[in-house]
């Protein structure tokens, strides 16, 4: 537990402007489904000695309006990083919510500017995913101070390999995780937004175009099953663009894809007898690829789910259909669903449970 003392406890940081100006980034970046899925993500600011970090499970995009943030004493921290241990922090805000720190929060606290965004940057990700992403990179990112982060977990381990490509490249202020997504640090929010927004254009990718979805065959095979036909289109993509339909159905790429879609994707026929599948189906799967037609879900499937769902769709839509992809290995899938394990790691994607979202 990183607790904090009865002085930082009155907490004034809540009413200065840059704590001000984090909750207008993070809303703006909580709000671009390009950048951030529902719970994903995370943000954070250095004021003296409290680092304000996002609270596992809720959402940037409810920065303005909701209590999200959990203060976080820094040294002690730093002190968990150097001992080799998480530093979770639970809190209770005034008006009684309980909130814990980040799965990030190691992460953030090496990071030596004062302001942090994480974020699951659809962009950064398709390149991410690549084999060759980092010479890709090499390319797009030329004159930046950025760093390539081989996939590791989230938490301790990612803090630590953040930690050692700041001893090789002290000054780099971007990070690109590897399956994973990006991460940039700032003196000031505004600074964060200005190379967000900067690195988002170098790595901008144009999304496939993908043929219609059968809106009529899918609601004839999903039928009164407990199953449902999402209107968004672009989920439908998934399925009906045969590039993206071969991605996803050959493994999981990046934790959240693992958490939200109960492991690699399903694809039933193009047909009605595909409605016998659905029926006969025992597992708690959330969505189905019907080959060609489109994406069938889950009638339990929560907004969060659909917002992953949305995000994992403009990713694959960007891939090339020639690039070389780094799946994740199964020891790293078991790892990310091991729940005993790692309990606190699905709270921080929020979107494991479906009575937690949306997280
Ligand atoms: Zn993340």
């Amino acid at each position: 537990m990183v607790a904090l003392n009865s002085t930082e406890k009155r907490l004034p940081h809540t009413r200065s402007k840059e704590f001000t100006s984090l909750l207008r980034l993070s809303a703006d970046i909580g709000r671009d489904p390009l950048l951030i899925q529902a719970s994903s993500g995370n943000t954070s600011v250095k004021l003296n000695e409290v680092m304000w970090i996002k609270a596992s499970g809720t959402w940037l995009a409810d920065a303005e309006r909701k209590e999200i943030f959990v203060p976080v004493n820094l040294k002690e921290a730093l002190s968990a990083v150097r001992q080799n241990r998480e530093a979770p922090t639970d809190w209770e805000t005034e008006s009684g919510v309980r909130l814990r720190a980040s799965i990030e929060t190691t992460m953030h606290a090496v990071l030596p500017r004062r302001v942090v965004a994480h974020v699951h940057s659809v962009n950064t990700i398709a390149w991410a995913v690549r084999e060759d992403g980092r010479a890709r990179l090499t390319e797009r990112l030329s004159g930046l101070a950025w760093c390539w982060i081989p996939y590791v977990p989230s938490g301790l381990p990612l803090a630590q390999e953040i930690q050692k490509a700041l001893t090789g490249c002290p000054h780099a202020n971007i990070f690109v995780l590897a399956n994973h997504g990006l991460v940039v640090h700032g003196d000031t929010c505004a600074e964060v937004r200005r190379l967000l927004d900067f690195v988002e254009d170098r790595l901008a990718l144009s999304p496939a175009e993908a043929p219609e979805p059968n809106y009529d065959l899918l609601a004839c095979i999903a039928g009164r099953s407990g199953w449902s036909v999402p209107d968004h289109s672009t989920v439908h993509s998934l399925a009906t663009d045969r590039n993206s339909r071969s991605i996803v159905a050959a493994g999981v790429l990046f934790p959240c894809q693992a958490i939200f879609s109960a492991g690699i994707a399903a694809v039933l026929p193009s047909c009605e007898e595909a409605a016998v599948h659905l029926q006969s189906e025992s597992s708690q799967r959330p969505f189905f690829l019907v080959e060609g037609c489109g994406v069938i879900v889950n009638e339990s499937m929560t907004r969060a789910d659909m917002e992953m769902l949305v995000g994992l769709a403009e990713i694959v839509r960007r891939i090339d259909r020639s690039a070389p992809l780094r799946y994740l290995s199964e020891a790293e899938l078991q790892l990310v669903l091991n729940e005993d394990a790692h309990d606190y790691r699905l709270r921080a994607a929020g979107v494991h449970k479906r009575e937690q979202a949306p997280a």
